[in-house]
């Protein structure tokens, strides 16, 4: 809090778009530069990657694991993506919001949905389109990481994926990394400064008028 005695409800920034838009990068250029902003890591049941570190880049659980912490409500939300199963963690989002942080979202349109049910007020949605599907394809065959049976699939989700963009409030079209970090860091400032975001407006402006 600031001399100004101004507080701000937390924001649930959700960043989605088909594999291969380039999403990861994006979120990952944006958490190293905001100090207020942390990630909020999934539960999936899908194998790891090289590279990837459990706890940091999603929890690695097996399916019944994944089964209780849906039935306990321990997620905020969750879906079933490219047959394996994906959800948030509710604890870590509700701690940072009331601590006035705001928490990152790299989740699908199914888990969009279910968020904008219960926590509207709070979140702004970006969707994040490749500049092509010829360099959509391209990005997710340099990847590598997944098999060429596994590319397909993904180009074919994609598409399905890419058909709920109109459920979102923000769309970028990420032709150039640094431009897209860019707009999304436009995008995270304006909505700090959203007015019913802010508490302790009311008395702030009261003491400014107050003459004497
Ligand atoms: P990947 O396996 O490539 O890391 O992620 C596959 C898809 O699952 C991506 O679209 C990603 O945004 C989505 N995803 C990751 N975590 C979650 C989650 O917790 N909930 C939902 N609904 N989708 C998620």
């Amino acid at each position: 809090m600031d001399e100004s005695g101004i507080r701000r409800r937390g924001l649930m920034l959700v960043l989605s778009s088909p594999s291969g838009a380039g999403k990861t990068t994006i979120s990952r250029e944006i958490l190293k530069e905001d100090g207020n902003l942390i990630l909020s890591v999934s539960a999936t049941t899908r194998p790891k990657r090289p590279g990837e570190r459990d706890g940091v880049d999603y929890h690695f659980v097996d399916e019944s694991a994944f089964r209780n912490m849906a039935d306990s409500g321990e997620l905020l939300e969750h879906a079933q993506v490219f047959d394996r199963y994906y959800g948030t963690p509710r604890k870590p989002v509700e701690d940072a919001l009331s601590a006035g942080r705001d928490v990152l979202f790299d989740i699908d349109w199914q888990g969009t949905q279910q968020l904008s049910g219960k926590m509207s007020k709070d979140l702004v949605r970006i969707f994040i389109l490749p500049p092509s599907q010829d360099e959509l394809e391209r990005r997710l065959h340099t990847r590598a990481q997944d098999s060429p049976d596994v590319v397909k699939s993904r180009m074919e989700k994609a598409a399905d994926e890419m058909s709920h963009w109109d459920a979102y409030d923000y769309i970028i079209v990420n032709e150039q990394l640094e431009r897209s970090v860019e707009q999304v860091r436009s995008i995270l400032t304006a909505e700090r400064l959203r007015r019913d975001r802010l508490l302790g407006l009311e008395d702030f402006v009261h003491r400014l008028r107050t003459t004497g």
